[in-house]
């Protein structure tokens, strides 16, 4: 049978793109490729790419504060928004044309509009065109999921928050995740009134205990009104602004409330399954290990198939897509051990377990230290840095790294290849400091606060 094309990519985000153009410009198949909004995705339109902007946007306010006390002659005035928008617009507007080239410049036929599933070989186009093809890859993402609340229209989600027409006064954010702890920091940095509301005990849950502690306590000393164990129960817009019930039924007034409550994946009506594929409890694409689903000819990856929601992620599971489908080597993604950051302000780096994950799985030490950085005792700050070891007491071998401090996502990705080639805490101890740094501490720590089934501090 011969198909319009060799492989049908829905979806032009990261992992999307980079299937797409690696599979037609290094294995020479013929490939198409429908994006319904901007080329990019999540990440480059509407996630990674411009919250990372926005945190640096974010610091200049605390760094000059910071600038005056080491001696410069600093007056800090007030944020341009407007000025910083149409800059961050138009970094996106080139971003995406990288994109659009790299794969036009790679021969993808790229279609501009949505794409469904007619069946396990066929796509529909929005406007009723139908294409064949021997492989079909939904790379379609996710979405902000909203929880059903009267007036919860009046929220925004992390879709908007970067083309707000002004910078919020008051600013509610709820939830605890990823996104509602970068979006505090960024509009406390800004000058905003940050508010945020999480239904849980403590924030960033899933992560070591002792560094959500941390970062909330930083975070609540330099602004942020972190209120836990509190949800919206609703929403409502009055001329004052928008007022938000809280579940002990307080009322609070807000120009803005971001909802960040999690992301699902984006399948709804896209037709999977009635191509033959079902969906999962939260709509997301099940797939085997080599990304394929229980059609054979249909193939999913990155957010669409809720495993690990990262763009880095995503790109290596589009890699080993094609290494898979079109170089004709299986080829499995490896989800072990992922590092990754949250940019909070002070960043949030880890790889591997955390504490209490770790006391789960058996014998453990745990070597930790909080210590006031050499940048900031000099000017009588009283930011901590935090750098935590988890260490497997049997085999030595470090199982977690978390580190909280100023650019700890770039530390994080070093770190990650020790524990990631299996270094023990000897390892990391034979390895001479790199002085003065905040991250010799990981060389350097001699002795365990803490040891499964019980604290050894002072042993
Ligand atoms: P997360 O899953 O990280 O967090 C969702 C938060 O919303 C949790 O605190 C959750 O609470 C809370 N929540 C869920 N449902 C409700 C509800 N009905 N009412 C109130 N609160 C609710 O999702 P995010 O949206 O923050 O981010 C999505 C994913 O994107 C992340 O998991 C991450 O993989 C990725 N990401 C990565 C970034 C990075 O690498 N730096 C940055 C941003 C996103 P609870 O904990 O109680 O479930």
């Amino acid at each position: 049978m011969s198909f319009d094309f060799d492989l049908f990519v829905i979806g032009g985000g990261s992992g999307g793109v980079r299937a797409a153009r690696v599979a037609a410009a290094e294995t020479g198949a013929r490939v198409g490729l429908a994006e319904e909004s901007r080329m990019g995705g999540t990440c480059v339109i509407r996630g990674c790419v411009p919250k990372k902007l926005m945190v640096f946007a974010s610091e200049y306010a605390e760094a000059m504060r910071e600038a005056r006390d080491y001696g410069w002659d600093v007056r800090i005035g007030g944020f341009d928004w407007p000025a910083f928008r149409s800059r961050l617009e138009g970094e996106l507007d080139r971003l995406e044309g990288i994109y659009n080239r790299l794969l036009e410049g790679s021969g993808v036929e790229v279609f501009a509009q949505r794409a469904t599933l007619a069946d396990p070989h066929k796509v529909r186009l929005a406007d009723g065109t139908e294409l064949t093809a021997k492989h079909i890859l939904i790379a379609t993402g996710g979405w902000p999921a909203l929880p059903d609340l009267p007036g919860v229209e009046h929220a925004i989600t992390s879709n908007e928050v970067f083309h707000l027409d002004a910078l919020p006064e008051r600013l509610l954010v709820v939830g605890g995740g990823y996104i509602a702890c970068e979006m505090a920091c960024i509009f406390n940095g800004l000058g905003t009134q940050v508010t945020q509301y999480y239904r849980g005990p403590q924030i960033l849950r899933g992560f070591d205990g002792e560094a959500r502690e941390h970062i909330a306590g930083h975070m609540i000393r330099h602004g942020v009104d972190i209120r836990c164990n509190t949800n919206v129960t609703a929403l409502r817009r009055t001329a004052a602004g928008i007022e938000a019930t809280d579940t002990a039924g307080e009322v609070r007034i807000f120009d803005q409330v971001l909802f960040a409550t999690g992301r699902a994946p984006n399948t709804a009506g896209l037709g999977l399954e009635g191509a033959g594929v079902a969906l999962g409890a939260r709509g997301e694409v099940p797939v085997d290990e080599y990304n394929q689903t229980a059609v054979p000819s249909i193939f999913a990856i990155g957010d669409v198939t809720d495993r690990v929601q990262l763009t880095p992620v995503a790109i290596r599971e589009g890699m080993a897509f094609v290494e898979t489908v079109f170089r004709g080597n299986p080829t499995p993604v490896d989800h072990e051990l992922i590092p990754s950051a949250v940019f909070t302000q002070p960043e949030y780096g880890m790889v591997g377990m955390s504490e209490e994950a770790a006391r789960e799985a058996g014998p453990i030490e745990v070597y930790s230290t909080a210590f006031r950085p050499m940048h900031k005792g000099f000017i009588d700050r009283e930011d901590r840095v935090l750098m935590k070891l988890i260490v497997c007491a049997k085999t030595r071998r470090v199982l977690g790294v978390h580190i909280v401090a100023d650019h700890a996502g770039e530390m994080i990705q070093l770190a990650g290849i020790a524990v990631k080639m299996g270094a023990t805490k000897e390892d990391f101890d034979r390895t001479v400091a790199v002085h003065p740094t905040m991250s010799e501490e990981l060389v350097t720590l001699k002795t365990p606060v803490r040891r499964t089934g019980g604290d050894c501090s002072g042993a």
